[in-house]
């Protein structure tokens, strides 16, 4: 591998191992992205003399809180809190808050680390940022819900800002939790400000935003098969998770003419060969999100559907993947599996859903695989627009929400082309998302000097 940042690879990735002990997904993140850049930067002097790389893969700051709350039954709670600001060299920090006991400071770097080229791909003047807890909501009463996030904005509300940071949702933090949110910052600070994105539309939210991640992600996928003169009627999707990613681009599917074979949570995943229609996926969205439940119930609801407990379902043959519940929940094996059983492209609604091993069987066999940061941007655009919307005091209309979305996503899939494209009909949309965005950032860093 050619050298960088006057280290070679091993020793760069030995530095950032040293560097964040017992933090193996934010040291996983960095490693796929500086595999592609070490080739790109070996002959571009200033990008080395300057340690770009290595001062992007170093958060400007990670803000670490304690959040006490107390229970229904007068129990005192103490949770951690996090907000990681990894870099504003292209705009506000930007990135959801994830509320799930498996969040911790590795977890919430390698999200912030991926949102800094995600935003960047976008085209919006958007830096990379996230946050969260380790606080379970499952089981808890709205009550509890609420008075957890008003403690956990009781701190928070120092650290961000319309144009310093501005968060929004992920796993565990939908509407009812930002508007939790908002209203403790409103009360604390006196102002109403666009200081978070996911609102509801009644205090300043933006209309598609709930949808924009699942659609732009398949959007995204229609992008790809474009490019090789398909589409998606006709073809059979496996969806993992079930919840705003997952259960947005199985509609997306369905409306494009595909056909949605399965949707998982944590405790396994359903089949139901005969396809998830609307109409069942409406049923999922109303059984996942206001009643919390199981998607096994699924198969009691709709006799066509099988349960398989505590499996992922990437066994089950199909056209093309959306991974859309968590990071690396597909490995090597499940890539080889996919790819031996005629998988033809692999859409990332989630973020790194797909391990390292996984990565490298998707791009040997040289499939169409679009990574998160690229895929599941349609997201975080649409909360661009929403600050803008906020900071013009205006609203634009579904359409023309629905037509910038398209509009990004079409754009993000071009600027992969630009370094992605191998020749001989073979896109590498790893190289291509990560070369585009390391270079939006790393240019502005560079006109900054040295900070
Ligand atoms: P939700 O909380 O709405 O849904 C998450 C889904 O994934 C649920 O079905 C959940 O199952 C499942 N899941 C979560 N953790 C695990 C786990 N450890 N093992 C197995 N299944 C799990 O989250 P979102 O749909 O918003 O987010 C899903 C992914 O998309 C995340 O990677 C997120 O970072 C990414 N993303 C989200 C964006 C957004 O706009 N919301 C934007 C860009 C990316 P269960 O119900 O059992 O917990």
């Amino acid at each position: 591998m050619a050298v960088a940042d006057h280290v070679d690879f091993p020793t760069f990735m030995e530095g950032v191992k040293r560097r964040n002990p017992g933090q193996p997904e934010f040291v996983q993140a960095v490693q796929e992205v500086a595999e592609d850049i070490f080739d790109f930067i070996a002959d571009k002097e200033e990008y080395h003399a300057q340690q770009i790389l290595r001062r992007i893969a170093e958060p400007d700051r990670v803000v670490s809180f304690r959040v006490c709350w107390e229970d229904d039954n007068g129990n005192i709670r103490v949770q951690r809190g996090w907000r990681v600001q990894n870099n504003n060299a292209i705009g506000p920090y930007k990135g959801g808050i994830r509320f799930h006991p498996s969040v911790t400071e590795s977890v919430l770097k390698f999200l912030a680390f991926e949102q800094t080229f995600k935003n960047a791909l976008t085209g919006l003047p958007m830096g990379g940022g996230k946050g969260g807890s380790n606080f379970n909501p499952k089981g808890k009463s709205v009550r509890e819900i609420m008075r957890f996030c008003q403690s956990f904005m009781t701190e928070l509300y120092r650290h961000i800002g319309a144009d310093v940071d501005v968060p929004a949702g992920d796993i565990g933090v939908g509407g009812r939790e930002i508007g939790f949110m908002f209203g403790q910052y409103k009360r604390i600070t006196n102002e109403f400000t666009g200081v978070l994105t996911g609102k509801g539309l009644e205090w300043g939210g933006s209309l598609i935003r709930t949808e924009a991640t699942g659609y732009g992600a398949v959007y995204f996928l229609a992008n790809m098969l474009a490019a090789k003169g398909q589409d998606l009627v006709g073809k059979s999707a496996v969806i993992s998770g079930s919840g705003n990613v997952a259960t947005h681009a199985a509609e997306k599917i369905v409306q494009l003419g595909g056909k949605v074979l399965t949707l998982s949570d944590s405790g396994g995943f359903i089949h139901d060969p005969d396809g998830i229609t609307q109409e069942k996926i409406d049923w999922v969205k109303a059984h996942k999100t206001h009643r919390r439940g199981r998607i096994e119930d699924y198969c009691a609801e709709f006799k066509s559907a099988t349960f398989t407990a505590g499996k992922t379902p990437w066994a089950v043959p199909c056209d093309v993947v959306l991974p859309c519940a968590t990071q690396n929940e597909l490995n090597g094996d499940d890539a080889k599996m996919l790819v031996a059983n005629g998988c033809i492209a692999v859409s990332e609604g989630a973020n790194m859903p797909t391990d390292l091993a996984g990565v490298h069987v998707f791009k040997d066999a040289k499939i169409m695989f679009a990574p998160g940061k690229a895929a599941n941007a349609g997201g975080v655009a649409v909360s661009g627009l929403e600050m803008s919307q906020n900071s013009g005091r205006r609203s634009w209309s579904e359409a023309e929400l629905q037509q910038m979305l398209k509009d990004i996503m079409a754009g993000i899939h071009e600027r992969c082309l630009t370094y992605g494209d191998q020749g001989g009909g073979y896109i590498d949309y790893v190289k291509g998302a990560n070369i585009a965005g390391f270079k939006k950032v790393a240019d502005a860093m560079l006109a900054f000097g040295v900070v």
